[in-house]
């Protein structure tokens, strides 16, 4: 491909020997590979820390004293030499899993889009699981050599950072990402000028220019409108991901689908496979159609060729939740393109069309299931909601014809894994484990794991946690400005060796986080309980104009906060990857209590087991396929009641029964032989070795590719009836 990509500004003033550190900043490689995390945490961890892991903004501020210091190390010396051993072999494989299982389709290009990437918590520009499993997706990639590029936004404002008022009330506190102290590189055309792409809205010209972020070999392009081109109020477009003002998203969603798209083409790429990780960038059909008018085919030869080729993966179980325009304002923006696609406004509105009891509404992911054939849920429970839910679009199918299939989510091991339980596995498990992660047989070798090593390192990583939550809860007290009791809110009174559980995610109300605390005596009496105490941490945030989840967050903050609960409940502040991988490494128990079947998948389960945490759980989403009845604990059964008073009701019941008869009498029983939970740890083995392979992201970027990516590249019709 000819390319006017950047090469990273070198802004780094190093000592000769560690030169290629500037390199390594530019490339997240180093986020799920902890020796290389290691060569920056090194040269001064007090600062890595300080500028929140952003090895860019790191070198920037480095003492080049520190790195001289360095440079003359031995021990310092060996690491970087292996590390960028490690790397380059990784950058300059010949041999890649993709290559050898698909030999034929290694020159074609995968366009992966998505509305947020999770990647690191130095780029925040993700509000949940959504993300996080678009990043993990292209870490996974990266490892096995698949042709895929990434297209998102560019959100200078992220998503946003959290603050809890001492009446338990979410704020908005302002946040910036200085994007020339961020691992993020400008595009630039053959001219050395920004490269630029633009996209029409009503009215006006909208630019973009394009940042590239390397993960791994895989890249990902970013547009971002604000550019000098573009009047005031649109160079704020992509400042901020879910935006609720109607015009600002749908103005998102069309730089992203045909902005995206136009960047591709101007960067060179010719994607052969078009992946929307949901719907947000459905528009994208819109713009291939149109290439293909402008060459001469009718929109309906276009739109099923581009069926052949396009992918499309639906998170979303409640009707409720998925993206629709009202037709004013898809008249707004889009009145000028029907006749270039050769369509009439009916002919238009029809491709999407959604009828609702109150009126009528352009359908997202309506539209890109128009133009894909190949459409997925992300758990085996999701995939039957989402035929259901969908049924209406093929009435002369059965409900089990509908061509909606399913692909259960994972994880991505090397990103979520503690380093040293990494290190525990490279003893038992064998120095190329992580090459065989998927592989269910490889991991029977955790039983050779003795108990001892085992507990060591699961009580170093809740020692580590309560630590880290101590530490930043003092942080808070010593400016001023905070109540006492919000520092024990956040923590400071943890203990390092009771029963810890954890329960973070985005506080959508489907995920009921007050659960738990519906019989408040009952559980007051678990966390006090003398010699068996309780703990319980909480963090997460709700979308700014959600009320309901933001209620949610105060009604837990307000239990937090009283006395009675000795300290043992907390709530931590802004949510985000460095918590979540201190929390689903550290806590002893992943609870999870959404109302059945709201949970598409979930993922932060997924990375708790790979830790040695053990899931309670509701019977939804990933669990329901993952729980064995002796790796971890379900809550509830698949019953499911019409009134959700009364679901709230029978869950809350079994939860406590649960902790009270099962989970705490087992953490608490030791061994009389040498004083270790045995039947606890044996729970945790048997936990780690049937769930770690089942889902990683290994297994499913291969599904994926088995699946959907190898017919849509060979241009295969799987479903004649296409609509
Ligand atoms: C993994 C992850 C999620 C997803 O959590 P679920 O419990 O699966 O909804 C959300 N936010 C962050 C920061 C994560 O790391």
């Amino acid at each position: 491909m000819e390319s006017f990509r950047t090469t990273p500004p070198n802004l780094f003033s190093l000592p000769p020997r560690l030169k290629r550190l500037g390199e390594l900043a530019y490339n997240l490689w180093w986020t799920w590979n902890p020796d290389a995390e290691r060569l920056f945490k090194l040269i001064d961890t007090d600062l890595w820390e300080q500028v929140y892991h952003n090895p860019v903004r790191f070198l920037q501020q480095m003492e080049r004293a520190r790195a001289n210091a360095v440079s003359y190390d031995r021990y310092y010396l060996d690491l970087y030499d292996r590390v960028f051993r490690a790397y380059d072999r990784y950058l300059a494989a010949e041999q890649t899993w993709f290559k050898e299982a698909y030999p034929g389709l290694a020159e074609k290009t995968i366009a992966y889009f998505s509305m947020e990437f999770g990647l690191h918590e130095c780029l925040p520009i993700y509000a949940g699981g959504l993300g996080v499993l678009s990043g993990d997706h292209l870490k996974e990639a990266s490892d096995l050599g698949l042709p895929l590029v990434g297209v998102g936004l560019m959100y200078t404002h992220g998503y946003f950072s959290q603050r809890i008022t001492e009446d338990g009330w979410q704020e908005m506190r302002d946040f910036k990402l200085e994007l020339r102290e961020s691992p993020v590189a400008l595009v630039y055309d053959q001219d050395k000028n920004p490269l630029m792409v633009f996209v029409d809205l009503p009215g006006r010209r909208v630019y973009a220019q394009i940042w590239e972020i390397r993960v791994g070999r895989v890249p990902l392009y970013l547009l971002d409108s604000n550019v000098e081109q573009n009047e005031h109020h649109d160079r704020a477009l992509t400042s901020r991901l879910y935006n609720s003002d109607p015009d600002v998203r749908i103005s998102q969603y069309i730089l992203l689908g045909v902005g995206g798209v136009r960047a591709l083409r101007a960067m060179g790429f010719h994607p052969r496979a078009w992946h929307l990780n949901e719907g947000h960038s459905a528009f994208l059909g819109l713009e291939l159609a149109r290439e293909l008018v402008e060459q001469g085919m009718s929109f309906e030869e276009a739109r099923l060729k581009l069926r052949e080729e396009t992918v499309f993966t639906t998170h979303t179980p409640v009707p409720a939740g998925n993206d629709e325009f009202p037709t004013w304002l898809m008249d707004k923006y889009f009145a000028n393109l029907w006749p270039e696609l050769h369509l009439s406004r009916e002919q238009f509105f029809a491709l999407a069309h959604n009828q609702h009891p109150w009126g009528e509404t352009f359908s997202m992911p309506i539209l890109a299931m128009r133009f894909a054939q190949f459409c997925n849920g992300v758990s085996e429970l999701h995939g039957q909601v989402a035929r259901k839910m969908w049924h209406f679009l093929w009435p002369d199918r059965e409900v089990d014809e509908v061509p909606i299939t399913h692909v259960t989510n994972g994880i991505h091991t090397g990103t979520w894994l503690a380093r040293r339980l990494r290190a525990l596995f490279d003893r038992y498990l064998g120095p190329d484990w992580i090459e065989h992660v998927d592989d269910p047989l490889m991991w029977d070798y955790i039983e050779k794991i003795p108990d001892r090593d085992f507990w060591r390192v699961r009580r170093h990583l809740k020692r580590k946690l309560v630590h880290y939550i101590r530490e930043r809860a003092r942080a808070r007290w010593i400016p001023g400005g905070f109540h006492p009791v919000q520092v024990i809110a956040e923590g400071a009174l943890l203990n390092p060796y009771a029963l810890t559980i954890g329960f973070a995610r985005r506080f959508a109300p489907y995920k009921r986080a007050n659960l738990i605390l519906n019989d408040f005596d009952r559980l007051l009496n678990l966390l006090n309980s003398p010699n068996r105490p309780v703990q319980i941490i909480f963090a997460g945030k709700a979308h700014p104009d959600n009320e309901q989840g933001k209620r949610l967050i105060q009604e837990v903050y307000r239990a937090v906060k009283l006395a009675e609960n000795g300290g043992r409940l907390v709530f931590l502040e802004d949510y985000d990857m460095n918590i979540a991988r201190y929390l689903i490494q550290g806590v002893d128990v992943w609870l999870n209590t959404p109302r059945r079947p709201n949970e598409a998948s979930g993922t932060s389960g997924q990375k708790a087991a790979l830790n040695g945490v053990l899931n309670f759980s509701v019977l939804d989403g990933w669990w329901r396929e993952g729980y064995n009845g002796r790796n971890g604990w379900a809550i509830g059964n698949e019953t499911d009641f019409d009134d959700p008073a009364e679901q709230d009701r029978h869950d809350a019941e079994s939860l406590y029964h649960v902790l009270e008869t099962e989970i705490i009498p087992l953490y608490y029983k030791k061994r009389s032989s040498d004083g270790l939970p045995g039947e606890w740890i044996a729970r945790i083995k048997e936990s780690i070795r049937t769930l770690a392979p089942a889902f990683s992201m290994r297994r499913m970027v291969k599904e994926y590719t088995g699946k959907l990516y190898s017919p849509a590249l060979e241009g295969i019709q799987v479903d004649k009836v296409g609509r």
